[in-house]
This record gives C-alpha cells, sequence and structure tokens, in this order.
C-alpha cells in the first residue's frame, strides 16, 4: 500500500514508525516530515494544512491511505476532500472533527449521549454568565468555546479569577471568535488521563491510556506547553476503568455522533479525570495526542497500517489490537525559552549513541538537516525522547540515558517526568 502522511512532529515520526513495519507497506511519504522521518519516508515539501495541494499529490501518487496526524487539516475538511476525489483517508470529516472545533457542541453531544461529565452551561452574553457565576460561585472552569490553542481555558479558584476571565475572553475577545461563546463548568477533582479509541463510525477498539505533562517545569510549573513528557499505561488507569469508559464515554458517543449523520472515524481522543464518582469527560480531540502518541506507537503489537485502514472501511468489528506490557515513557527535549520565544538552527548531536542505550527510540519533532548534513533544530519542543521497559523505572532510565547521551546545549528537559506514577 501507498501512504501518505500529513504532519511533521513526533506525533508522525512516531506513526511513520509504526507504519514502517507493517508488510502491507509498499511507500511512505509525508507532508512535510522532518529529519527523522525522512529516515523513513520521502518527505514532500507541501503545507499540513494545504488541502488542495495534499488532495492532488495523492491522486497523481494513486496512495491507497491519507494518514492525518494534526486536527487543523482535518478541521479544514482534509478527509471530506479525500472522500470527494475517491481516495482513503483516516481521520474525521470537518463535521465530525467538531468534536475538537467547539467544546459547547461536544458538551451537547455528550448530554444527549448520557456521558458522565462536568455540570456546564454555555453563555454568549457576558452578563448572563457572571449571574450564574454567583450563583454557583467557585471554585469553577471558564472555557473559551472554539479552538484557542491550547489556553482558552481557566480554572477558577475564586469568583474574582473567574469573573476576570469571563472579561478577557468575552469581552476583551483575548482569543478573538473562540470567544463568542463561553463555557462555564464544575470543577472536577481527581487524575487527569488520556485515553484513545479507534473507530470506524460504529465500532470503536480500545487503544491504550497515557498521562502527560502540560507545565514546562519540573514538580509541574511554570507556563503551559503541548506537552512535555507522557508515560504508558498509567497506573491509576484499571482495565475495569477501560472497560467502564468505552461503555460509558465512548460508545454512547460514538451512536450519538452516527445517530446526527455525522458519524466519527479516526482516533477519538479521550481527556478524563478520574474523580471520586468515577471517569468524567472533560474533553475530546479527535486525534492522537502529541507526545501521548508516541508512547502509545511503542506499545502497539498489531499492524497499524491493517488497523487504520479497517477503520477507515468500517471493519473495526472483525479487528483486535494487540498492546505490549512493557512501560514506555518520552521526555521531550525543547530549544531553550520555549513556551516563550526561543533560538532556532543550533546543532544537535549524539543521536546515535542515543540509539545505542537498550530500549531508547528517539523521535524528531522540529529539526531538519543542514546542508553540510548536521541536524539542527526548527521549533519549540524538537526532539521526543523514549524508553520501554518492564516497568515504568527501566522505561524512564533508558529515556534518560538517552537524554544524557545527547549534545545540545541549547536544549532542555524536564527531569521529573513520570513523578505521579513513580
Ligand atoms: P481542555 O482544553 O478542556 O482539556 O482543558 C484544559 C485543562 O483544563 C484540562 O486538561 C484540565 O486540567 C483542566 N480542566 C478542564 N475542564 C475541567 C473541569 N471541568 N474541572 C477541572 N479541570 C478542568
Amino acid at each position: 500500500m501507498k501512504v501518505l502522511l500529513v504532519g511533521g512532529g513526533g506525533r508522525e515520526h512516531a506513526l511513520a514508525w509504526a507504519l514502517s513495519a507493517s508488510p502491507l507497506l509498499t511507500k511512505l511519504w509525508c507532508a512535510p516530515g522532518n529529519a527523522g522521518i525522512a529516515e523513513l519516508a520521502e518527505c514532500v515539501a507541501i503545507g499540513a494544512e494545504d488541502v488542495p495541494a495534499l488532495v492532488d499529490f495523492a491522486k497523481r501518487n494513486a496512495v491507497d491511505l491519507v494518514v492525518v496526524g494534526p486536527e487543523a487539516p482535518l478541521t479544514l475538511g482534509l478527509a471530506d476532500a479525500c472522500a470527494e476525489a475517491g481516495l482513503r483517508c483516516f481521520g474525521p470529516s470537518a463535521a465530525a472533527a467538531k468534536l475538537e472545533g467547539s467544546k459547547t457542541f461536544t458538551r451537547e453531544v455528550t448530554t444527549a449521549a448520557g456521558v458522565p461529565g462536568a455540570e456546564w452551561a454555555q453563555f454568549e452574553d457576558a452578563e448572563a454568565a457572571r449571574a450564574y457565576l454567583r450563583q454557583k460561585g467557585a471554585p469553577i472552569v471558564v472555557k473559551a468555546d472554539g479552538l484557542a490553542a491550547g489556553k482558552g481555558v481557566v480554572v477558577a479558584q475564586t469568583v474574582e479569577e473567574a469573573e476576570a476571565a469571563i472579561a478577557d475572553i468575552m469581552e476583551s475577545r483575548v482569543h478573538g471568535e473562540a470567544g463568542a461563546r463561553i463555557l462555564l463548568e464544575e470543577c472536577l477533582l481527581g487524575q487527569e488521563v488520556s485515553f484513545f479509541a479507534l473507530c470506524d463510525g460504529t465500532t470503536a477498539l480500545p487503544m491504550a491510556a497515557a498521562q502527560d505533562h502540560k507545565r514546562v517545569g519540573d514538580g509541574d510549573t511554570g507556563p503551559n506547553t503541548g506537552g512535555m513528557g507522557a508515560y504508558s499505561p498509567p497506573p491509576a488507569f484499571t482495565p475495569a476503568l477501560e472497560a467502564e469508559v468505552m461503555d460509558r464515554i465512548v460508545r454512547p458517543s460514538l451512536a450519538e455522533m452516527a445517530k446526527r449523520g455525522t458519524p466519527f472515524r479516526g482516533v477519538l481522543f479521550v481527556g478524563l479525570m478520574l474523580t471520586e464518582a468515577g471517569p468524567k469527560l472533560i474533553e475530546f480531540n479527535v486525534r492522537f495526542g502529541d507526545p501521548e502518541c508516541q508512547v502509545l506507537m511503542l506499545r502497539l503489537q498489531s499492524d497499524l497500517l491493517a488497523a487504520l485502514v479497517a477503520a477507515c472501511d468500517g471493519e473495526l468489528n472483525r479487528f483486535s489490537l494487540r498492546w505490549s506490557n512493557e512501560a514506555a515513557m518520552v521526555v521531550v527535549m525543547a530549544a531553550r525559552g520555549y513556551p516563550g520565544s526561543y533560538v532556532k538552527n543550533t546543532v544537535i548531536e549524539g543521536l546515535e549513541d542515543a540509539a545505542r542505550i537498550p530500549g531508547a527510540q528517539v523521535f524528531h519533532a522540529g529539526t531538519a538537516r543542514r546542508e553540510d548534513g548536521a541536524l539542527v533544530s526548527t521549533g519549540g519542543r524538537v526532539l521526543g525522547v523514549a524508553g520501554t521497559g518492564a516497568s515504568l523505572q527501566q522505561a524512564r532510565d533508558a529515556a534518560y540515558a538517552a537524554v544524557d547521551a545527547i549534545r545540545w546545549p541549547e536544549g532542555f528537559c524536564r527531569r521529573d517526568i513520570g513523578w505521579r506514577a513513580l
């Protein structure tokens, strides 16, 4: 099979790595890819959001499957454009991708499906939101409805903080039109877990769960980032909890989406809070998480390509996925200054030494090859340095041994990934 993978981060490197292991694969392209992906696939200079150029490339090269990594092309209708062109595409339609694009839409769908989640209300008027806030009190969560680059959520500990968030989001429009509507949500307490399910529109297969670290600094301090590390499986997420999440959250939501005429095909990323009253939904995303995808791919034993094709063709009811009992952990190495401003084009060395460490695997995110062959950084999050092992501690030892083998003075990482589980 000829496959076009869309994206160029650590998630896509991990997907390229898993796809490359498939006996079904004959050719892999990646648009736009990165220096690590270039060792496994032919990278093509098309942006991940250039929907017409991606479809044109896939048609001209008779691609059998388009695999979409990030959410932006899905929101822009890449899966719909592929369907129109007669191309098989792994990823939801724009209508189904609304599960990530609009928080109020998700809450409407999941409330109709009877999914356990926080009590919530939506507002298009700041005064009405303030009245509800005075009635409910704090702590309370204020959310912009639309996509706000992961910054549209304020967990307010006081009424004053919540009032400021309402004013910022609705009146000052700090996130633009994403704040035309807001949600006020009950504040849930517990451990957060990300769970992934493979969906073909009607059938959902459980994949695996992971926990990530969003804050930039050790001890979960400092500003939020795209994710500084992750591990799988999370010890708190038992098989019984997984079964409960499939029965009470994933399958009812999938059935509700199908009933509305917008069946969901792709990976459903289920953001959960493990509360004292059981697992509750925080949010859906419509793609693999990054860096969570990296630890999932290290634990997947089944053929990823065959699974994605079955999801596209509505044949997951005849499919099952095997997972390794081993643990996996990834430590993100980022450019100094991230998530603020940082310098690009700094030289990274020592990846060959890292690769020799037993159980280690390095995924590239923001990297490129300079003309002289040197590996240079091109983004904020630059490498996903992963390890696997019989226990989470062994996975962590392998990951940090690999980190220590990499010579990149302008980079940094957290030293405490997995602290909660260990
Ligand atoms: P979201 O973009 O909806 O995932 O929210 C971002 C983060 O805000 C989540 O990962 C949680 O840490 C936190 N959060 C969101 N909703 C709630 C809630 N109802 N209760 C407590 N924390 C929440």
